[in-house]
């Protein structure tokens, strides 16, 4: 099977995961892959990630121009924005999970790091998550504020809408993805009780330890 057919194929599977569990309903949410050419695959626009056609999913060229396959995803451009500005990103994931849409809309998060350190594994596998603010769905200017980041976040969280994630391989930035939705739904559960998070110290030795990018 070749690189292209194989990622088609994962896509696929991955994204029929991710519906069947709940992590994004209806037609949203948006997977992209990138192969070894630099040209990208990507879910394709008004298509639930629950019944892909592997044979229908876009490939753009590296600038995000259709070259074949259905429609892509209006979200385009947060995909490309995350390729363009970090190298080592082989896959971007978009969803909208229930836990992280409600964590985005609360006053006192801290918008340069939206998750409270409550376990080391969110912390090993995603950093800091930027709060970006709220846009209109499919406006490039998303796209834009990913760029303004200049490749320092992996993952970021669009207000009243959803995080964006991205990793190494489409693995690395579901399971990334994964954990960001767990820590938003421990976020919540706890909120309000005498929970104890990591301390600072916790987070430091994690950091170390793990050798975690959490500037
Ligand atoms: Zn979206």
């Amino acid at each position: 099977m070749s690189d292209e057919a194989k990622a088609r194929d994962d896509i696929t599977l991955f994204a029929r995961s991710i519906f069947d569990r709940g992590l994004t309903c209806g037609a949203s949410g948006n997977i992209s892959l990138r192969l070894p050419d630099g040209s990208i695959l990507v879910t394709p626009t008004g298509r639930a990630l629950g019944f892909l056609d592997p044979a229908q999913i876009s490939r753009l060229d590296p600038s995000g121009v259709l070259i074949s396959g259905d429609p892509p995803t209006k979200e385009v451009s947060l995909h490309t924005a995350f390729y363009d500005t970090r190298a080592t990103t082989g896959a971007v994931v978009h969803l909208h999970p229930t836990h992280s849409v409600a964590l985005s809309m609360l006053a006192d998060i801290d918008p340069e790091n939206v998750l409270p350190p409550l376990t080391p594994y969110t912390i090993m596998r995603l950093g800091k998550v930027k709060l970006l603010p709220f846009f209109l769905p499919g406006d490039p200017a998303m796209g834009e504020a990913v760029r303004g980041l200049a490749g320092r976040r992996s993952a970021v969280l669009l207000a009243n809408h959803g995080p964006v994630v991205a990793g190494k391989t489409l693995e690395a930035a579901v399971f990334a993805m994964e954990e960001l939705e767990e820590n938003a739904k421990l976020a919540i559960l706890t909120r309000n009780l005498d929970a104890i998070g990591m301390t600072d110290a916790q987070v430091a030795q994690v950091v170390k330890q793990f050798d975690v990018d959490y500037d």
